[in-house]
């Protein structure tokens, strides 16, 4: 692995203050590259900063990656719905074992869980988009906010090209709290782009990707596409792409748009 550089040594604690705010509002991280935020995020927040990846992207592994080599004790995140393909708990035991890194791992509330699918059934999702929100509040908005509650920023792999959803995402934001910094490295990314920095440094990435998979999510919501076809059209292929969110990058989910 290559070298790594430790930017820890004149870290203090770092809650948002007006330093951080100015950086933010005045749009000057806008112009810095991916590695220059992650840099600048890391020094600000690091150990209060984590990336959350879902093992199914190779943006979140390109993530990974940078910080690993920028700072080696950056976390990483995962959120377990219970119905994570095979493929993506191996490869979270792989990065394990490449990086030598803990990935913290966050389930939903077991008792919420039970009494959805109780009461709506196993694949309650097909049925109709209400309950398909449903489950997705359950299994992951509602875990990664309650897990995000002790942080004072997160790490993405958002990118603008991806979906109809994140054309205008900014590199970092602040939460409508304003409290949780959000930290978006890749917005302005090709998925070429992606692809040259995984095989360029032998990032390790979801094996269902060579089986027509762009992206990898719950087993049940997610299918290889067709040659031509749109990198997402293989996620929730029943619902219109305007829908096609599960939540976790919405800031308003009240009327439950876009979980
Ligand atoms: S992607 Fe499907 S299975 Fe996973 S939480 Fe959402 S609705 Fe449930």
């Amino acid at each position: 692995m290559s070298a790594t550089v430790s930017v820890l040594s004149e870290q203090t604690t770092n809650p948002l203050n007006s330093s951080m705010l100015s950086d933010i509002q005045s749009g000057r991280l806008e112009a810095l590259s991916a590695q220059e935020i992650l840099t600048w995020s890391i020094k600000n927040f690091h150990p209060r900063i984590i990336l959350s990846c879902s093992f199914g992207n190779p943006e979140g592994l390109v993530l990974l990656d940078m910080m690993h080599r920028i700072e080696p004790s950056s976390r990483v995140y995962v959120l377990d719905t219970g119905r994570l393909h095979q493929a993506t708990y191996d490869l979270i035991d792989r990065v394990r074992d490449r990086y030598d890194k803990n990935v913290e791992v966050v389930f939903p509330e077991a008792q919420a869980v039970q009494t959805m699918v109780n009461e709506h059934g196993m694949n309650l999702f097909y049925e109709s988009l209400e309950k398909r929100q449903l489950c997705c509040r359950l299994r992951k908005v509602e875990p990664n906010r309650r897990f995000l509650a002790n942080l004072d920023a997160h790490v993405t792999g958002l990118r603008r090209e991806q979906n109809v959803t994140r054309e205008e995402a900014p590199k970092v934001e602040v939460d409508s709290d304003g409290r949780l910094v959000k930290i978006n490295p890749l917005v302005d990314w090709s998925s070429d782009d992606v692809w040259t920095y995984v095989r360029a440094n032998s990032v390790p990435v979801n094996r269902l990707h060579a089986e027509n998979f762009p992206s990898v999510g719950c087993g049940p919501c997610t299918r290889a596409v067709q040659p031509g076809e749109d990198p997402r059209a293989g996620r929730w292929w029943w619902e219109s792409p305007d829908t096609k969110e599960c939540g976790l990058h919405v800031d308003d989910e009240a009327d439950g748009s876009g979980i």
